[in-house]
This record gives C-alpha cells, structure tokens and sequence, in this order.
C-alpha cells in the first residue's frame, strides 16, 4: 500500500490521504507523524472506506515522516472514536486526542528520562540552586516538573545538570505492575448480592455484551458485589475500567480496592502528573498480559484510552452529572460507556441508588438488565425521613437552621453521634452586597454574583475561577465596613454550628478544603476515630462514606436546587437528597433525617418524605412525557458565543434564520443562554427539541456545515445537554 488515509490531528481538516515511504508497514490504527503545513502533527492511520477522503493528487501527496512505538489502535477503539464524533457532531481528531497522549510522551516509547539531586556538594550556590536544592529532596521528575515543584526557571535546573548537581536517569515505562490477588479477601455476599454477582459473573465470562443496572438502595452493597464481577475478570486476564464522578471519590474506592485485592488500581485523571500519566498509559496499552494494568479507576477521560483487552466497564454512580463533559467533545460518558462496552463485547455495570430516569427507562424496556439490591447490608434500616416546614418552624434571625433540627443535633452530641448538614453552596454567602448603596458583587467576565469565601478573605466566581480580595469598602460608594452577605454557603451554616453548639468539633468538607488526597484521607480517618461530631458539606459528603456513627442528616434547603426551574431540576434534587440521606444509619444504629423546605407540597419533596421511590419516578415520567423531553424525545443546544455582544447575536440570529422547518423537530430561540456572559464571552443559544425518530445529528450538521461566520464567533452543538 503506498498511500493510506489518516486522521490527523487538527480539527479543521480531519481525513487526508498520504503516501508510504518505501520500507515503512503500517496497518488501520498505526500512529504516525505526518506533515501537515509547515507543522508536524499526530495522524492514526484509517480503513479508507469508513472515511470520506479528499482526493489529493498523487504528484501532491506528502510522505508519513515516522510511526510511533505504540501498539495500532484497536478497530473497536476507532469504531468507537468514529461513533462519539458523530453522535456528538465533534471533530474526529477531537475524539481521537483523548485516546492517545502528547505526541513527545508517544515518542518516547516505553522509556522516559528524569531528573534528580546528585548529592554532590555544590561549591558555588547562586539563590535559585539553592531553593532547587532545598525544594528537590526526594523528587525525581522531568526537567519541567521539577522546574515547577522548585519554582525556578527550566534554565536553572539544566545549569545544575552541567554542574553535576542533578542527574539524568532512564524510567522504564513498561515496568510491571504487582498483580491482584483476586482471592486476597472475599466477602461472604448475601443472597440478594450473590445473586447479583453472579449474573455479573457470567456476562462477564460470556464476553458478550451486557449492560446492566445496578440499581441498589444505598448501603447495599453495590461495590462488594461488582468487585465479585472485576475479580472474574481479571481471572480471566481481561482489564476492567471503573469510572468514577469524582477525583474526591477516588480515595475511598483505592482503599477498599486494596482490601478486597492486596494492591492499588491505576489511577487516570486531571491532577496526574505528566510522568505518572505515561507510565498509566502505557500500562493500559500494555495490559495484564505484559504486565501493565488491570484495574483502571479513573474520571470519564479514562473511557476513550487504548485498553488492550477490555472486559468490564463499571460506572459508579452512574446518575452524577459530572459525567457529561461540558467543554470540548460534549459527551455523556455513562452513555458512551455503554457504546464502548458494545464495541468490546462485554458487560457494563452502571449503579447507582437513584438512576437518571433515562437508565430506568432503558431497564424498564428490556434494553437494560435490571438488578436490584432492596435491602441494606447487615440488617441497617433505611433512615426516618421527616420534613422541616420552614414556614412554620422560623430559624432565628440570621440563622438557617431551625430549632428542630438543632434540638436533633444537640441529641446526637450528647449521645457521641454524628451529624451531617448537607448545603450545596461553596462559600461563606451567595451573594455580597453594599449596606449604604445597594451594589452588589459581580463578576466582570460573567452574568453570575461572587460568592464571598471567608476561608481565603475571598471574593470568587464559581463559573470563572476569577478572584479578588474582599475590600474594605465599597467600590461603588466608597463606604467603609458597609458589605452585608445574603444567604447562607456552607462556611456560614458551619460558624452557625459553631456558635449553636461551641463543644462540637466540626468540619467544614467542601472543594475548597478537601483539595488533596491527603486531606480526604485525614477527614475519613477523623470522622471514622469518633474525632468529629458535626460535618457540613456540599455535594463532595453525599457519596461513597460509610460512617457507622452518623445517625442524623440535615439537609439545609431542599428548594435550593429546584429554583434554577431546568427539567432536570426535581431529578437532581430527588437524588442528592437520597443520596446525602442515605449517608445516616449505615452501621447498627438507626437512621434520621431532617430535610427544611420551603415547599412540603411539592412532588419530589413529598416523595421523599414518604420513601416513596415509585412516586417520584411516576411524576417525573409524565412531567417528562408531557415536555417531550428525554427519554421521551430529544433535546440538543446550538450555543453560539463570541466576545463582541453583537457578532454573537447576529451569528445566533443567522443559525435561527436558516432553521430547518421539519415536523418532528422544534427549534426554541435564539435567546440569551442561561449564563449570558461566561470567562467575557456573550452566549446565545437555541434549543431544538426533536421526536426520537428524527435524525437529529444528520439534521444539525447539514443545517449548520454551510453557515460562515466571522473569525471571533464559537458555535458549540450540545447533543443531549444536561439542563435545559
Ligand atoms: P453501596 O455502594 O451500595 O452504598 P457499599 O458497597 O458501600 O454499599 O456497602 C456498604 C457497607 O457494607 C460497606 O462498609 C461494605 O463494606 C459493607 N458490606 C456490604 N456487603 C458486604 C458483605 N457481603 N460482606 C461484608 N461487608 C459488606
Ligand atoms: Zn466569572
């Protein structure tokens, strides 16, 4: 073959045709570097009839300068490349980034070179070695990294490598892993799990696929059983993938990964560092066979890796939202999940205590097999659910927690019990204001209030990340000492604990502070040795612990979460209060939970307070039903942004202009998206609403691929978006 068609990394142009130099073999999914312009970039070479090819000339066509020491992909993982991108109308190269690393990590092969002190002594010692030195104890990475740790310039440090006071040393990549012990500590399952386990056990020895529903109320069990599942595969020397919402749950899920199987998983998310991130990716290439990874526990990223022999997919907490990617390929990965494990042949476990309606629907139709774990490990008892009406049961004046709830408090502590408060609100209060002139804090780059942090004496946008320091007086007015907070954040329900109930010892759990391994893992050991009494959390404290002492749970306010009015907004608020209440009476001692709302009356509230899962799910259904919303039909966004207010209005106007008229589909806009301004840049959006059998994705893309517009405007097609 002398010419082949690649996918090449730039998103623009897409599918080219090259030509192979003499004496060079490559087969479908070869890497390869390749000249594009006067640039090198990434290219993966592709079947020629599953990609429509631009006809370069054969006088035209460029040579392929180089192919990778990797492994080609996989035909089921360029299927699967293949069926994101086109389902999510994201560029192919786009998709395909996230199964490969940098192109100078891919060259390298299976080793890589790092750096680290000599311990030679140094006989002259500018400030900046000497810092180096000090901050490089111990460490041993890439120039870069090091460079980073120490806080000097990457020039420094290669001084020091010709001075002798840092050496180059080769890391073999490929180094193997210990193995786990599959039969390291077998649980004894009862029979609802082994029941489970089982039909897990068999799919996963069938290699067929076969997606399944954990649906198992909290403290069932759920991870003991699909541990049985990821045992039999890695028995049969197959890999398994984990996928978790969170980083934060991450720290839970390693230990009780190396209790059931004597050694750690490999890790793959954000906070890697880049030499960690080598070694996991080529241990996934690798796989069991050589050596390389098993277990692979990771963020929704760790879906599109080049897995050598794939046979389990779970997703834990398979309901969150953090699954759906919200910049760059706009992707579910629970929903990707599935499509991945079909392109394997093997089975996927999505669990979860409270499934997005769109999962319970798959399982009600049979397309799901549905698994059920009704009852607590162990004999624990669901906890009592009780409504706090606060429209009756005032909080005092500036407080937010009512008497009842710290009369329930109060119990806990004198009894050596645990509470947790549960608010979904970073920060000391939502919103700032001027007492003399009324001026509140806003973000300069968003339509969103900053969020007062009395933890850093902090301003903050939670949309940006954009910061200032809390001034002493009004920018608007100039008066002194004048800003009042409105609302309560988690920061202002903890000082309110600390002053209701000054003996307690409290934690405030929250992104701010749990931002490190460590620090979760001094918070589980504190909480778990009896070392705190009250836990005031967001979302972060609704997963995964397992604190036997915890036997009350209040949740601040329950409306918080349906006020936004997005359809998803009862959904959300049903599962992180399930989720947040299923937190209390793990262990021997019973549950409580108290929930304050404004809105005893409304559904979700009402079927929380009654227990009464089929309820919830039965109004949601409708509501659904009625709104032709998902999974009843489908919705996509068209978000169009630019920096200047005008180009992005006229372009969202000219995409609202040209709208296909088709029966089976409606298009809602354009409008000013939910945040109007977001990192100083104006959004419009259209929102179109399709019945299931309209070919949404080929209508979007013939409607859209024509249209031109000026250089500054982004347009983002959001298929499937999580709000709307
Ligand atoms: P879920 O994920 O459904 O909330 P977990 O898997 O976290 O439930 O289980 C809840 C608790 O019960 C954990 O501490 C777990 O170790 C324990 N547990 C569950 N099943 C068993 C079992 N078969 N043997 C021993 N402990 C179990
Ligand atoms: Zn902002």
């Amino acid at each position: 073959m002398s010419r082949v068609r690649l996918l090449v990394f730039n998103a623009a142009l897409g599918v080219l045709d090259y030509r192979v130099p003499e004496g060079m073999t490559l087969a479908p999914g070869s890497v390869v570097i390749a000249p594009l312009g006067p640039r090198q970039v990434l290219g993966v070479v592709w079947e020629p009839e599953r990609l429509p090819g631009i006809d370069v000339p054969e006088a035209k066509l460029r040579n392929i300068l180089e192919v990778l020491p990797v492994p080609p992909l996989k035909a089921e993982l360029r299927r699967l490349i293949e069926w994101t991108a086109d389902y999510y109308c994201a560029p192919l190269s786009s998709v395909a980034r996230m199964a490969l690393g940098s192109m100078a990590a891919l060259r390298g092969g299976g080793t890589t070179t790092e750096y680290r002190l000599t311990g030679v002594e140094p006989t002259r010692l500018t400030p900046q070695r000497a810092a180096a030195l000090d901050a490089l104890q111990h460490e041993q990475a890439s120039i870069r990294e090091l460079a980073e740790r120490a806080s000097v310039s990457e020039g420094v440090l290669r001084g020091m490598v010709g001075a002798g006071l840092l050496e180059a040393v080769t890391v073999d990549l490929d180094k193997p892993y210990p193995r786990a012990d599959t039969a390291h500590h077998v649980p004894r399952l009862n029979e609802e799990q082994r029941r489970a386990a089982d039909a897990f056990i068999e799919a996963v020895h069938a290699d067929r696929f076969t997606p399944f529903l954990l649906d198992g109320v909290t403290g069932s069990g759920k991870t003991e059983t699909y541990f049985e599942a990821v045992a039999a595969a890695l028995d049969a020397g197959k890999q398994v993938l984990v996928l978790l919402p969170e980083i934060a749950l991450t720290e839970n899920f390693l230990r009780r990964f190396e209790e059931r199987f004597g050694v750690a998983p490999i890790q793959w998310h954000s906070s890697l560092k880049a030499s960690e991130r080598r070694r996991a990716w080529r241990a996934i290439v690798n796989g069991p066979a050589k050596g390389g990874a098993q277990v692979v526990v990771g963020a929704r990223s760790a879906l599109f890796l080049p897995y050598a022999r794939l046979g389990l997919i779970v997703v834990d907490e398979a309901h969150e939202v953090s699954f759906k990617q919200d910049d760059g390929v706009r992707y579910n990965a629970r929903d990707v999940a599935v499509i991945r494990a079909r392109f394997e042949k093997a089975p996927v476990i999505l669990a979860s205590a409270t499934p997005a309606l769109e999962s319970m629907q798959l399982a009600e139709t049979g397309v799901y097999r549905k698994i059920e774990l009704a009852a607590r490990f162990g004999g624990a008892q669901l906890p009592d659910i009780r409504i706090v009406d606060l429209r009756k049961e005032v909080p005092e004046r500036g407080r937010w927690l009512a008497p009842s709830l710290v009369a329930e408090m109060k119990t806990r502590l004198e009894r050596g019990e645990q509470s947790l408060l549960f608010l979904n609100r970073r920060g000391y209060a939502p919103l700032t204001l001027c007492r003399n002139c009324g001026h509140r804090f806003q973000c300069a780059h968003c339509t969103a209030w900053l969020v007062e942090h009395r933890f850093t004496q902090r301003l903050a946008c939670h949309h940006c990340g954009h910061e200032e320091p809390v001034p002493d007086a009004c920018p608007e007015c100039g008066a002194k000492d004048c800003l009042v907070a409105c609302g309560p954040g988690v920061e202002r329900i903890a000082d309110e604990v600390a002053e209701i109930l000054p003996e307690a010892r409290t934690a405030l759990i929250t992104s701010d502070t749990m931002n490190s391994p460590e620090a979760i893992a001094e918070f589980v050991a504190k909480a778990e040795g009896k070392a705190i009494d009250v836990i005031v959390g967001t979302q972060l404290v609704t997963k995964g612990y397992h604190f036997p002492e915890l036997t009350l749970v209040g949740v601040v306010d329950a409306d918080l979460g349906l006020e936004g009015g997005d359809l998803r907004a009862a959904e959300r608020t049903y599962q992180q209060v399930a989720q947040v209440a299923g937190r209390a009476g793990r262990g021997e001692k019973p549950g409580e939970v108290l929930i304050q709302t404004r809105h005893p009356e409304a559904p979700v509230i009402a079927a929380l307070a009654a227990g009464d899962r089929d309820a919830f799910y039965a109004a949601e259904t409708e509501a659904r039903r009625d709104a032709g919303a998902p999974p009843f039909g489908r919705w996509a966004a068209i978000i169009v942004s630019s920096e200047d207010l005008t180009e992005a209005r006229d372009a969202a106007r000219a995409i609202g202009g040209t709208a296909p008229d088709l029966p089976d589909m409606l298009v809602l806009g354009p409008a000013p998206a939910p945040l109007s301004l977001l990192r100083g840049r104006h959004r419009f959006r259209l929102l179109i609403n399709a019945r299931r059998s309209a070919e949404l994705q080929k209508i979007l893309r013939q409607w859209l691929e024509p249209l031109q517009f000026p250089r500054g405007v982004r347009v983002n097609i959001d298929v499937d978006p999580y709000s709307f």
